[in-house]
């Protein structure tokens, strides 16, 4: 395999809604072991796109590929077993469950495909890695909102993704927990993981992605790397609403 192939790769998706084109046509590639950032204001498509990713939405049309595997018509659990995890915006923990039950459950259904794998890292080392390694019996309802997004995250990494998707990680967080995030992000990244994220923090973009996409009104209207389309003129004012 060519270092450069990539990992997964969408071609001229599209999802529509009762008429409105909420992702329309796009495009992208993710070589392994990159961070791809997916940005654009509020209704561009972004959280759309990463549905039909994950399977939660069928695309109405075009071609997702993990690997040489196409994903189209797969279930959400489906995909997940074949190595790409996600979190939700909205911390999805399981708050009457410990910290560490609540990655023991993602691991049972991590399912037999994935766990040929490799190694499986104990629930520990991940809460270890997420910086939970002092909340293992913890009631996850307990948690203060970094850490819940912490352990939903160690949950991701229990399915041991090739690939995970975040969709809005960091929003919420305070400056200092936005310093730990950014380093856990890239902690994931360099022990190999390939990540897509969708973000709205700016500066965890810059800092973090290898290059991005910008959506608006369901199409990428910009790519490249962060800087550069951060200054392009139609990117700007497709935040201003122009
Ligand atoms: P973003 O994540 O960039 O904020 P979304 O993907 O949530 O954008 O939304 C893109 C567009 O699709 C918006 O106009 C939104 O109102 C519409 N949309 C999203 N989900 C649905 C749905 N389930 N049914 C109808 N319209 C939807």
């Amino acid at each position: 395999r060519k270092v450069d192939t990539p990992l997964l790769a969408a071609e001229g998706v599209s999802k529509s809604f009762s008429g409105l084109r909420a992702v329309n046509g796009v495009s992208f590639a993710v070589t392994p072991g990159e961070i791809l950032g997916i940005i654009g204001p509020n209704g561009s498509g972004k959280t759309t796109l990463l549905n039909t990713l994950s399977g939660a939405l069928a695309p109405s049309s075009g071609t997702i590929r993990l690997g040489d595997t196409v994903l189209n018509g797969l279930r959400p659990y489906q995909i997940a077993r074949l190595g790409l995890a996600r979190t939700f915006q909205l911390v999805r923990v399981m708050p009457d469950l410990t910290v560490a039950e609540n990655v023991a459950a993602a691991r049972l259904f991590r399912g037999a495909p994935a766990s040929m794998r490799g190694s499986a890292e104990s629930a520990g080392d991940l809460l270890d890695l997420v910086g939970l390694g002092a909340m293992h019996e913890a009631p996850a309802g307990d948690l203060t909102y970094i850490d819940q997004k912490r352990l939903e995250l160690a949950r991701a990494l229990a399915l041991e993704p090739r690939l995970v998707l975040l969709d809005e990680w960091l929003a919420g967080l305070n400056p200092s927990e936005l310093e730990t995030g950014i380093a856990l992000i890239a902690t994931l990244r360099d022990r190999g993981l390939t990540i897509i994220m969708v973000e709205h923090v700016m500066d965890a973009i810059r800092a973090l992605c290898g290059h991005c996409i910008v959506m608006n009104a369901g199409s990428v209207i910009a790519r490249g790397a962060p800087d550069e389309v951060l200054a392009d003129p139609k990117v700007i004012a497709a935040y201003l609403g122009g």
